[in-house]
């Protein structure tokens, strides 16, 4: 079976690699995309969530990206994204901060809010919290 190799990049260098993946389930901006090695070369804008790899022997290991570019070209895929965090990694109780702060700025509608910003909090919160919840 022809294996995958996955890395993924933030600002801070490497947080992910994995050699042998048989798919990496992702969600771009025009839909989730299941790719795996045969996979057509491809460039796509990723959106704020859950990702998940999957290994020849059926394990799976879950990441909260978000937002960025996956690019994919011979059975490599390379993700960049500002921050991504494996599920034992994740700090639940700061996720849980951060939805709440960000849900109480979007229902307050404050003068001056910056409401993209604030929606972006809200989605890195909920995919933290449902990918440690994995
Ligand atoms: P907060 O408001 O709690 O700081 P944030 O969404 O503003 O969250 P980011 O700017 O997305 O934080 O991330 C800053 C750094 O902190 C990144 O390295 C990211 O991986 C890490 N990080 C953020 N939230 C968590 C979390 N709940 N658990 C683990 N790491 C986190």
């Amino acid at each position: 079976m022809n294996t995958l190799s996955v890395s993924i990049v933030t600002p801070n260098g490497e947080a992910y690699s994995a050699k042998e993946a048989s798919m990496v389930v992702l969600g771009t901006t025009s839909g989730q995309v299941g790719v795996m090695a045969n996979h057509v070369p491809m460039v796509a804008s990723l959106k704020v969530g859950p990702l998940k790899v999957v290994f020849p022997d059926g394990r799976e290991e879950y990441l909260a990206v978000s937002e960025g570019f996956v690019e994919t070209h011979k059975g490599e895929v390379t993700i960049i994204v500002q921050t991504a965090e494996l599920d034992k990694d994740i700090d639940v109780e700061r996720a849980r901060r951060a939805l709440q702060r960000a849900e109480e700025r979007l229902a307050k509608k404050e003068n001056g809010l910056d409401v993209r910003r604030a929606e972006l909090a809200l989605a890195k919160a909920c995919a933290r919290l449902k990918v440690s919840e994995k």
